[in-house]
């Protein structure tokens, strides 16, 4: 028997004409709708005329639902997949069942569309040529921190996805772990009260940001200082003449200019040979 299509289909972030002619048309015809929120999907659908069932398919159930998925899909059935807002699988249930049907040589027909991070990084006016989504920052201080300090080297723009009450402490501690570096928050997109703030980590702690609605985060990314490998070994012999021990200075010439410490180490290393 011929299979079905899994078909993953973007919806509007708050735009409700954010979705394309086909992502219409995909929804109309398939025969089941795995949607996360019925409820919400419901506007959606009815705004477009669309009377297809739906099967609720969300993170809870994710596991238990994508068998029963595969078994409609085995059967032929078409279905699509849709969650509250934007893309499917971008911080959003569907990774389960894409890999599953792929285990079962079922067609996963993936449609373009809406997502928050793209027009995020778009509009922050920050290299768009390399960029990291990160997406949910973790709740806990303890596990924010550590996973800022092992992305800090990365040289491409880093993309958050945070809520509106941890704004402001995620802000501080970027600055505290990044350093001063540019940013842009994208507020509400595509909804009547868009707004982008950008600037330095530091102007933004000092800005009024409406903690309401839903937030991006776009930070630059990790730049080289460019000192020279001379320029290195001069700041580091100062400071060991000054009585500093070889680490101590190693630390604090990779912390104040910003270099990796690996780097600053091998030049301290060849500054003793010498
Ligand atoms: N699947 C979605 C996507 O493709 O972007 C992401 C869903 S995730 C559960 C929800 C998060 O996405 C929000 O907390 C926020 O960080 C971001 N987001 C969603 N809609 C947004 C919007 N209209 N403006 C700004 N951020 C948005």
């Amino acid at each position: 028997m011929k299979k079905g299509k899994l078909y993953i289909v973007p919806t509007p972030i708050g735009n409700l004409k954010d979705i394309t002619y086909r992502a219409v048309e995909v929804l109309n015809e398939v025969d089941y709708i795995a949607a996360e929120d019925t409820r919400t999907s419901k506007i959606l659908l009815k705004h477009y005329n669309i009377s297809t069932q739906m099967i609720s398919y969300h993170k809870y159930n994710e596991k238990k639902r994508s068998s029963e998925l595969i078994n409609f899909l085995n059967a032929g059935k078409d279905i699509a997949v849709i969650s509250d807002a934007g893309t499917p699988g971008i911080s959003d249930p569907s990774q389960i069942i894409i890999k599953e049907a792929i285990l079962h040589g079922i067609q996963v027909v993936p449609l373009p569309g809406a997502t928050a991070f793209v027009p995020a990084l778009i509009g922050s006016g920050l290299n768009t040529d390399n960029f990291m989504f990160v997406g949910f920052l973790p709740d806990k201080l303890k596990s924010k921190n550590e996973l800022f300090l092992k992305i800090k080297s990365i040289n491409s723009s880093l993309i958050f996805y945070e809520s509106p009450h941890r704004i402001f402490s995620t802000l501080k501690l970027l600055k505290e772990i990044f350093g001063d570096r540019k940013v842009s928050i994208a507020r509400e997109l595509s909804k009547i009260y868009e707004t982008f703030y950008r600037g330095n980590l530091s102007e933004l702690i000092q800005t009024e940001i409406v903690e309401k609605g839903e937030f991006v985060i776009v930070l630059e990314g990790y730049k080289t200082t460019k000192m020279s490998d001379k320029e290195i070994i001069e700041k580091l012999s100062s400071l060991l003449e000054k009585g500093e021990k070889q680490s101590k200075a190693v630390k604090i010439i990779s912390k104040t200019y910003d270099l990796p410490k690996n780097r600053v180490y091998e030049l301290s290393l060849k500054l003793k040979e010498s």
